[in-house]
């Protein structure tokens, strides 16, 4: 079995999502909302079927906020196909990217939300 790498701060087993998302890491934790770079200090267990769902969900459902997060820091995105900076975006859209940014709950199983 391989290894998948899991948040250190709590019980429940989160494994990090990469991303490149966020300032300075490579890896964050979409339960706790830590984030981590390269040589990362979370734990290395069994890649269990449980644990690659789990992974899966979140990245599934932390999309948007990514993508949201992600616009902020990036000097290129793209609008209706074609590359600007993320300061071009028309205010609606960077309201829309602002209001997804403040949505996102941390401490919340991704159990309970399916
Ligand atoms: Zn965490």
């Amino acid at each position: 079995m391989s290894n998948i790498i899991i948040c250190p701060n709590h019980e429940y087993q989160v494994p990090f999502i990469s991303t490149m998302a966020f300032m300075g890491a490579e890896k964050w934790c979409p339960y706790c909302g830590h984030t981590t770079g390269i040589f990362h200090d979370g734990k290395e267990v069994d890649a269990t079927p449980e644990l690659i769902k789990r992974q899966v969900d979140y990245r599934e459902v932390s999309k948007d906020f990514i993508h949201a997060k992600g616009v902020t820091h990036c000097s290129l995105t793209t609008w209706k196909g074609n590359a600007i900076l993320p300061d071009q975006l028309p205010q609606e859209e960077k309201d829309r990217l602002a209001q997804i940014r403040g949505e996102w709950k941390y401490n919340i199983k991704i159990e309970e939300t399916v």
